[in-house]
């Protein structure tokens, strides 16, 4: 089981690492390790013919989940469908989801939690090129 781990944190950033996405079971929260204040991460990983022990809906915040690794069944409410590495689900508020993963390797993901209808200006229309000499 590995931890969350802050490698380099500055007044205007930080930097945390769970280590291998594959190398955990369970679930790992980064936003106390991030100090993120518009969306909690988590990352996921369900070994073989294992769900989330229990379905759950959010009240405000709606949930997109992208899975890395695997393949398995995502439903929400009474619709079930196939999932696998590349895919990426969406689930708005007040609606039960769970997913299962059903291919022998774990079926790892990533789930990012936000504020439904927050999302106002982004990539372009919120970014702006500035003009720092690179030290990369
Ligand atoms: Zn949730």
């Amino acid at each position: 089981m590995s931890d969350v781990k802050v490698l380099n944190k500055g007044i205007k950033f930080a930097h945390a690492s769970i280590g291998s996405v594959k190398g955990f079971e369970g679930k790992q929260f980064l936003k106390d390790a991030t100090g993120a204040s518009s969306c909690e991460i988590s990352f996921g990983s369900l070994p073989k013919g294992a769900s989330v022990p229990f379905f759950h809906s959010h009240k405000a915040n709606e949930e997109n989940y992208i899975i890395l690794s695997g393949k398995g069944l995502f439903q929400v409410d009474d619709n079930v469908f196939d999932i696998s590495e590349g895919s990426v689900v969406r689930v708005a508020t007040d609606c039960d989801r769970n997913l299962k993963c059903t291919s022998d390797e774990p079926m790892c993901y990533v789930c990012i939690q936000a504020l439904e209808g927050s999302l106002g200006n982004y990539t372009m229309t919120d970014a702006e090129i500035t003009e720092r000499e690179s030290r990369l």
